[in-house]
């Protein structure tokens, strides 16, 4: 058989919950939340089981639930023209790669980079351009705007952000979309911006979305997941926001995708987002108290945390642990021996990247955290 996707096997988000799984570890691997949705959530889904929700919604989605999304996003979009539901974010951002992207059509992408994006961009016969993000062991990463301009050519069809950012939490600012705006390649080139961890900004900042930046919003397509603002990443669901001729184009190719997302949770939604409209202006102190409950648990254990502006993951460099195995290998040994999993940061490179980094997921339960912590300084102990 002639793949059409080559040297692509098992996610490493896959590979290290099986290992979790396996050794009987605790999972601070795979990001996703350890508790469930609201009440009021389940419980719209349950009472939608009793109501006419059941057919095809209309493909961009209920309106209701997109005027929610509207509502509850910066600048808010119109929710007739500019805002589309889709199945999940990774659905939002294939589609629009396929709508968007021609063959020999260039995408830059920032590494450490999430798995999807580069996969989608190859089967649409485009070809990825890694722009590795500044590494600094004492302040972590950051965007390096020379190489980033370096990157760009008359081929250049879009650029992916993600931001609050996975893996590293680094969290965009006006001013670095401002940077962006000033070095833009061309008319030609569109902003993808993925921005499924909207609701997660620390330390008193904002999120500032592409979608407010008022050079670039005619340009952006900007990717949400209900899964993560409503702890319910199994529901997989989000939004797509853009504009009225971005967002017709966009839907022309999702319209033979899906044609529209799951009805009953589409509602349950809506009305999370119509009786709850501050849930999501709660998550950043909710994460914040468990990236500090992280912190905390994480100390004496002799692995350093690296700053996290964003999401809900901590990078750790465990260079003083002075392991000569890499980061794959360390992250396997910690799930067997400490039973706490981890990822390794080299899988989200597309080239060799050596430092001895880890992502641990903090939207676990407090007590879990705490273990994890307890749990690696003992097994670091006994080394
Ligand atoms: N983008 C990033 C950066 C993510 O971390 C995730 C996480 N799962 C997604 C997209 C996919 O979101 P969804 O589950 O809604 O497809
Ligand atoms: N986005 C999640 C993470 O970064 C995992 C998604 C997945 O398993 N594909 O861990």
């Amino acid at each position: 058989m002639r793949s059409k996707l080559t040297g692509v096997g098992d996610s490493i988000f896959s590979e290290m919950t099986l290992a979790a799984t396996t050794h009987g570890a605790l999972n601070l691997a795979q990001g996703f939340p350890e508790f469930g949705p609201p009440d009021r959530l389940r419980l719209a889904l349950a009472e939608s089981m009793r109501l006419p929700v059941h057919q095809y919604a209309p493909m961009p989605g209920l309106l209701s639930l997109r005027s929610g999304v509207s509502n509850d996003f910066s600048g808010h979009p119109d929710p007739v023209s500019e805002v589309t539901i889709v199945p999940g974010a990774t659905v939002g951002i294939f589609v629009a790669i396929q709508a968007f992207v021609h063959p020999g059509d260039e995408v830059v992408l920032l590494e450490p980079a999430y798995d999807s994006y580069a996969p989608a961009v190859r089967l649409a016969g485009g070809i990825p351009v890694p722009v590795p993000l500044a590494f600094d062991p004492l302040t972590g990463f950051s965007v390096d705007f020379d190489r980033l301009q370096s990157a760009f050519s008359s081929k250049t069809r879009a650029i992916l952000v993600n931001t609050p950012h996975n893996p590293t939490g680094i969290v965009w600012s006006a001013a670095d979309w401002q940077k962006l705006a000033l070095i833009w390649p061309s008319d030609n080139a569109l902003l993808l911006s993925d921005e499924v961890y909207y609701t997660m900004v620390f330390d008193g900042s904002s999120h500032v979305s592409a979608w407010s930046v008022e050079a670039l919003r005619h340009r952006a397509l900007v990717f949400t997941s209900f899964g993560k603002t409503f702890h319910a990443t199994g529901w997989k669901m989000g939004a797509v926001i853009a504009s009225d001729a971005l967002t017709q184009e966009f839907r022309k190719v999702y319209q033979f995708v899906a044609f529209s997302a799951h009805t009953p949770s589409q509602h349950a939604f809506s009305v999370m987002f119509t009786e709850h409209p501050q849930f999501s202006s709660t998550l950043a102190a909710f994460y914040e108290k468990k990236r500090q409950i992280l912190l905390d648990a994480l100390h004496g254990t002799g692995c350093r945390a690296l700053p996290c502006a964003g999401a809900y993951f901590v990078v750790v460099d465990t260079s003083d642990w002075l392991e000569t195995d890499n980061d794959r290998s360390l992250a396997h040994r910690m799930t067997e021996s400490a039973k706490v999993a981890s990822l390794p940061l080299s899988p989200f490179f597309s080239s060799p990247f050596s430092s001895r980094l880890l992502r641990l997921c903090f939207a676990k339960e407090d007590a879990t955290l705490r273990e994890a912590g307890e749990r690696i300084r003992m097994w670091r102990n006994t080394h």
